[in-house]
């Protein structure tokens, strides 16, 4: 042999500092729930299958003459080590550096961030981050890697090692057959994971979906020994055929999450799937699920979103975004297509037709899900609704074609409840409007506690009617395309002309035209002190405690979505707010007997203070300031 091959030297690197967090976290936390690492291994394993014959698509010469893909599972009790081994694509040296000694999703910044060194906190964050290949060492004290990437030559197999204590070696090696051997060396304890039955039974109850056949030895009982032993033929351990090709009679619950498990790589169960032959113009078979919790990811551009591609059961690509509207981006799955060609590109995906139905078809069966949902299973819908409710929201812009059932599923809060809980419906509000009520009431603010105190809720409180109350960033967009909903259209309280003459008796009817004559010089002096600081001056009926608010025009963009667009650098115009006054209030009454060398701070004053109860920025900070100590100080 020539020299340079057999001194290539190994090297010894280290983990990124996040790998080695998790390692220690996960050994810790999920000890109770070892088990999983054979998932893992088998997930990967399968996933390794799928991307090499997606490769081979266009390049046959990488199955090197042996198509047939498979895992194989097998132990060693002398040696005390499990090896899963499968043919699919390998690793590079290069591929096993980054993705065995590092971490490479988005979101793990964030992940680790929420870390609290809470035990019992940090376990429930890790089933949120997935656990994949590290979970090898909850059981073994010892990992050896050999692999080889499928089209290169024996010899330039990789061997990766690793006690999972910070550092790994890579070191070349030899290697005849492509794919991938995971070897466990298993810590003192784990001997009853030497056992053919064990493996089995740990097999069938979390790898049973595996579309591909997972092997094991046969076994027989040998008298002599008196235990199991290994023979030389193997035999296939699951059903090894495509979870959503079978019957949904056929699958268990069980079953269902598993395979969840596998194609979300998540550690937790899901909320609930939908899964559909679908014949006709298209035909497809979908399997989705609906996550109990938001990917890390879910606001970051490049995350992981949408649904596995299959095409007549053959993989073709992950993360296939096309396949679903964005706005259900948190969807996870597979949509198995039997019309698009096997050599479908990302391209491709974006302008056909028969993708296009898919995803019109997926929308429809997601809406069915969570109308079921929160029909039928109100504690899940609230689950929901916290993780992905501000998601879904975009579809009231992004899907107007299914506008009408989106609106029914959203959750607001509102003034009914105390708190910032959403939990009402839109059909829930209609249901409470009060006789002579024709609209649906809003106010938005930058939080739940400036929406929840806005002065124009006052007069709605007294009324006794129900306002919603919005605060996300998403809201004032949405709320450009959600005009109505069956017929009754959607008001913010903070907007002028609010019309609740239908709603006043016909004392309040007669008071309001009193006060309106009562008090027009006042209106008349502070129109002339505010200048062009105001579009207009009135007085109102709307305020109980307040002595001022602001309000804008129906047709003008609201305070806060200006704010949102400001601090967002874009272009706002300069709406004018119009000045509201409360005649019953003491202060307003005090500022008509003010003299004319106090007015027009009074006059100021009143303004500013409506803008801050809104939740907006003095121009003059300062001089609001100076003004309300000059006042104050005559006052004392
Ligand atoms: P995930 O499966 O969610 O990507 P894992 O931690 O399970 O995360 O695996 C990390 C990466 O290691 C995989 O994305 C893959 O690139 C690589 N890998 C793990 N096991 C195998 C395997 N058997 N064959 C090829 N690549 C593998
Ligand atoms: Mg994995």
């Amino acid at each position: 042999m020539n020299e340079t091959v057999s001194s290539t030297p190994s090297e010894t690197l280290g983990f990124q500092a996040e790998v080695k967090q998790l390692l220690h976290l996960m050994i810790h936390s999920l000890y109770s729930n070892k088990e999983i690492f054979l998932r893992e291994l088998v997930s990967n394993a399968s996933d390794a299958c799928d991307k090499l014959r997606f490769e081979a698509i266009d390049n046959a010469a990488l199955l090197e003459g042996d198509g047939e893909l498979a895992i194989r599972v097998d132990y060693d009790k002398a040696a005390r080590t499990i090896t899963i081994s499968d043919n699919g694509i390998g690793l590079t040296r290069d591929e096993a550096i980054a993705n065995l000694g590092t971490i490479a999703r988005s979101g793990t910044k964030e992940f680790f961030s929420k870390l609290t060194g809470d035990k019992q906190k940090d376990a429930q964050l890790i089933g949120q981050f997935g656990v994949g290949f590290y979970s090898s060492f909850i059981v073994a004290d010892k990992v050896t890697v050999i692999t080889r990437r499928a089209g290169t030559p024996a010899e330039d197999a990789v061997r990766w090692e690793s006690d999972g204590q910070g550092e790994f070696t890579i070191a070349a090696a030899d290697k005849a057959t492509r794919g991938t051997d995971v070897i466990l060396h298993l810590r003192a304890d784990e001997d009853e994971l030497l056992s053919g039955w064990k493996l089995r039974e740990i097999l069938r109850r979390y790898s049973d979906h595996i579309s591909l056949p997972i092997r094991m030895a046969k076994e027989e009982w040998d008298a002599e020994k008196n235990e199991q032993v290994k023979k030389e033929e193997l035999e296939t351990v699951n059903q090894a055929n495509a979870l959503w090709t079978r019957a949904k009679g056929d699958i268990t619950d069980e079953q269902y999450k598993e395979f969840y498990k596998h194609v979300a790589h998540d550690y937790d169960d899901p909320l609930a799937w939908t899964h559909n032959r679908v014949e006709g113009r298209s035909e497809y078979t979908q399997l989705l699920y609906v996550p109990k919790h938001a990917p890390m990811d879910m606001w970051d551009r490049d995350g992981r979103r949408g649904v596995k591609l299959y095409v007549k059961r053959v993989f073709i690509m992950d993360d296939a975004e096309q396949l679903l509207p964005s706005y259900l981006r948190f969807v996870r799955g597979v949509i198995d297509s039997a019309d698009l060609p096997l050599n479908v590109s990302r391209e491709i995906l974006q302008e056909s037709r028969d993708v296009r139905a898919i995803r019109e078809g997926s929308a429809k069966r997601i809406l069915s899900l969570l109308e079921d949902m929160a029909e039928n299973r109100k504690d899940d819908y609230v689950t929901f609704w916290n993780e992905f409710g501000q998601v879904l929201k975009e579809g009231t812009g992004e899907d107007s074609s299914n506008l009408e059932r989106i609106a029914k599923l959203l959750r607001f809060a509102s003034t009914n409840a105390g708190d910032d809980t959403q939990s009402v419906s839109l059909a829930d509000y209609v249901s409470r409007m009060k006789e002579g009520q024709d609209k649906i009431y809003y106010v938005t603010g930058e939080s739940y506690a400036a929406a929840s105190n806005s002065p124009h809720l006052e007069i709605f409180r007294k009324k006794g009617i129900e306002v919603l109350l919005l605060w996300e960033r998403v809201d004032e967009w949405m709320l450009s395309y959600l005009r109505e909903f069956e017929g009754k259209s959607l008001v913010s309280v903070a907007k002028g002309g609010l019309d609740l003459d239908a709603l006043a008796d016909e004392e309040e009817k007669k008071r309001q035209a009193d006060v309106q004559e009562e008090f027009k010089p006042l209106v008349e002096r502070l129109k002339t002190a505010l200048g062009d600081k105001v579009a207009d001056v009135r007085v109102t009926l709307r305020l109980v405690d307040s002595p001022a608010c602001v309000v804008v025009g129906q047709n003008d963009l609201s305070p806060n979505l200006l704010r949102m667009l400001k601090a967002a650098g874009q272009q706002a115009p300069d709406v004018k707010p119009t000045l509201e006054i409360n005649p019953e209030h003491a202060l307003v009454q005090r500022i008509r007997d003010a003299g004319d060398g106090d007015f027009s701070q009074w006059a100021e004053l009143l303004l500013d203070q409506a803008m801050l109860a809104e939740g907006g920025q003095l121009s003059d900070p300062a001089g609001f300031v100076k003004r309300l100590n000059a006042l104050l100080l005559k006052a004392a």
